[in-house]
């Protein structure tokens, strides 16, 4: 697989844009994820024609519609940034991002919780930053995070298993088209979506069953909007442990009572978070490749990212 492109806010890359000059490099992002990924950096402040250093700034008003204020001058730089963030979203259309990593806690790239300060003067925590609000109406179903929220392991799992899913779901859909194509990669992922959500995949199924019926182009539409929606919900102990159930099933046969009755356990076990993800994971992988069970051996849920992120060694 090429490397996967996220947009990201440039500061958290170690670039020098920050109001004081200086930056908030993220390790795990350039380092770890970095090996995985290219990125493309955005710093609004200074694309719209801010310098380094600037005055430093926040958001004053009403938390849905707030303005963008120079903490001592009281300039208002909210409608010089809309202009620029309404033309740099079509341009960031052409770069085929498959996700944003914004910086947390940013009047203009805070994707959430950001402080907006009433007219006394009180900070509440529920805005977003200017640019953050118009990217993500722009993409409503691009994942999104920022690196604040990527230290909880699971919000990091899940933002990292949303970003490859979609990544193999653009190889599929910028080829050739074809519903075969599109039911390949469906049987595929299965689990993964049952993982996120019942109710998507059934309503998946039943889509990938009336692909005739469709137009082509209407069909990938409908199937991305489903998947990238299916992901948006997360994976918890309880959906991961019913779906490990339902993977057990496939070993009816072949497994003694014994080793049902291990499985089981670990099962039981992880889904108390007394043990992480991995550890059924591995025993479920095991049995796969023993007995070559062919269904499960193609699913992507047994090998959603890379190991070597040990994703789900704190899930
Ligand atoms: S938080 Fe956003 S606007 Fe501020 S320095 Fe980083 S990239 Fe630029």
């Amino acid at each position: 697989m090429e490397k996967i492109k996220l947009g990201i806010s440039a500061c958290l890359l170690g670039e020098s844009v920050r109001y004081d000059g200086g930056h908030q490099l993220d390790r795990f992002l350039t380092d770890t994820l970095g090996q995985y990924v290219e990125y493309v950096p955005v710093c609004p402040e200074v694309e719209c024609g801010l310098p380094v250093p600037r005055e430093a700034m926040h958001l004053e008003g009403h938390s849905d519609s707030p303005r963008l204020i120079t903490t001592h001058s009281k300039q208002d730089v909210t409608d010089r940034m809309i202009q620029w963030a309404l033309k740099r979203v079509v341009e960031l259309e052409k770069e085929d991002l498959c996700g944003f990593i914004f910086k947390s806690d940013s009047p203009s790239s805070g994707m959430e919780r950001v402080m907006v300060y009433n007219e006394k003067g009180m900070p509440v925590k529920k805005g977003i930053g200017v640019f953050a609000r118009i990217f993500m109406e722009h993409f409503p179903l691009l994942p999104v995070e920022d690196e604040g929220r990527l230290h909880d392991p699971r919000l990091r799992e899940n933002f990292i298993e949303r970003i490859f899913t979609l990544k193999r779901w653009r190889e599929v859909a910028t080829k050739k088209k074809s519903r075969g194509k599109v039911v390949d990669f469906h049987t595929k992922h299965k689990l993964l979506i049952l993982s996120h959500s019942l109710k998507h995949y059934q309503q998946m199924g039943r889509l990938v069953a009336q692909a005739k019926d469709l137009p082509l182009k209407e069909f990938y539409l409908q199937y991305q909007t489903l998947l990238m929606e299916s992901l948006q919900l997360r994976a918890t102990p309880e959906k991961n442990a019913n779906v490990l159930q339902h993977m057990m099933g496939y070993f009816k046969k072949q497994l003694s009572a014994d080793e049902k009755k291990e499985l089981l356990e670990v099962i039981e076990s992880y889904r108390k978070s007394y043990t992480p993800l991995i550890v059924p994971i591995t025993l479920i992988q095991h049995y796969v490749r023993k007995y070559d069970q062919p269904y499960l051996k193609e699913q992507i849920y047994l090998n959603p990212h890379p190991l070597d992120l040990q994703l789900r060694n704190h899930v």
